[in-house]
């Protein structure tokens, strides 16, 4: 049996330790374990964002890290929502770039790559300060390599439709940290018992959003329509990746609003398509939601045709099979 994602680790990550004043120098230690103060600021407060990018194998040998700059960027501004020390995003990049070169014959090849997990959280002894940020830090670079996302079989998605509970506290939305996810699955959790479903797509307010860990799209013909940027969810890098892919194929994007009403008046169409994107799965098809008790089949419910094109386009981009033309990949 496949492992499941994400579980397995090169036996060494980079670390570097943020002592009130400065970041000390980069060492390469085993990943197996970190020793923390017990009263470390993390564990109570959850001073803790994360990133996660992928480095891909092309066929000529070379390993290729996808839109770095994206993801240090946006690592960046979550610190700055947590009140986390700030980290250079040129030393961040190369550190990366650093570890993913010492592992560099570890990449798989495709449809495998190297899941990378840049990891930030606030270390200081202080279960006093519910209400102050950590004066110390530690950051780290965690890589696991993964395989096929879709090896068990690609299948569509069925998701409940949620317009009550929230993902997270609306200010949060932006924040790649744990405690979103905390927040998000007691909920999610709910649903699949309840609703036999694989995520929850949350529509505060009857806005569709987005679910605990993916955007959400939706395809309707040469349209993709999905939310515009705002504070209250994630910014994707698959996000922004699919819809530069879907302007190039002459696709119209419309970045906007979208009711639950919409959607659900929408997917009736034959050729309506509805998918989840992110880095692990880069486009997961939605086939079924769940509204209120009652069945939404998206289109004919099965996997749609332009969100496997959409994912292999990007997925070729990747692993060098189609021209880099925006200049996403960078070299270990
Ligand atoms: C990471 C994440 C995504 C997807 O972002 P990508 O950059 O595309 O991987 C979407 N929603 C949430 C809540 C996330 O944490």
């Amino acid at each position: 049996m496949a492992t499941a994602f994400g579980s397995v680790f090169m036996p060494e990550m980079s670390i570097t330790w943020f002592d009130g004043s400065s970041w000390s120098a980069v060492e390469m230690v085993p990943s197996n374990s970190i020793q923390l103060h017990p009263g470390a600021h993390v564990l109570h407060y959850a001073s803790t964002c994360f990133e996660g990018l992928k480095a891909f194998r092309h066929a000529d040998g070379s390993v290729k890290v996808f839109r770095i700059d994206r993801n240090v960027a946006r690592l960046a501004q979550s610190a700055r929502l947590l009140a986390l020390p700030e980290l250079d995003e040129g030393f961040v990049t190369q550190m990366i770039l650093d570890t993913v070169k010492r592992f560099e014959s570890d990449v798989p090849q495709p449809p495998g790559s190297m899941y990378i997990r840049p990891t930030l959280f606030g270390t200081e002894p202080a279960v006093g300060k519910a209400a102050a940020p950590s004066e110390t830090a530690c950051f780290y670079v965690l890589l696991s390599p993964v395989g096929d996302y879709f090896a068990g079989g690609d299948r569509a998605l069925r998701i409940l439709v949620e317009d009550q509970g929230l993902r997270c506290a609306p200010h949060n939305g932006m924040i790649k940290s744990g405690g979103n996810y905390a927040s998000a699955l007691l909920p999610t959790m709910k649903a699949k018992a309840e609703h036999k479903v694989d995520q929850v797509l949350f529509c505060p307010n009857g806005d569709v959003q987005e679910t605990g860990a993916a955007n959400f799209l939706l395809i309707d013909g040469d349209e993709v329509i999905t939310r515009s940027l705002d504070d209250s969810f994630l910014h994707g890098v698959t996000r922004d990746s699919v819809l530069t892919i879907a302007r190039d194929l002459g696709m119209k994007v419309t970045e906007r609003t979208i009711t639950v009403d919409e959607m659900l008046e929408r997917i009736k169409k034959p050729g309506c398509e509805a998918a989840l994107s992110g880095t692990a799965a880069v486009l997961a098809p939605v086939g079924t939601m769940v509204y209120q008790d009652k069945e939404y089949k998206v289109g004919n419910g099965g996997i749609g045709e332009t969100t496997v094109k959409l994912r292999t386009a990007l997925n070729d981009i990747q692993w060098g099979k189609a021209e880099d033309k925006h200049g996403w990949l960078t070299d270990v």
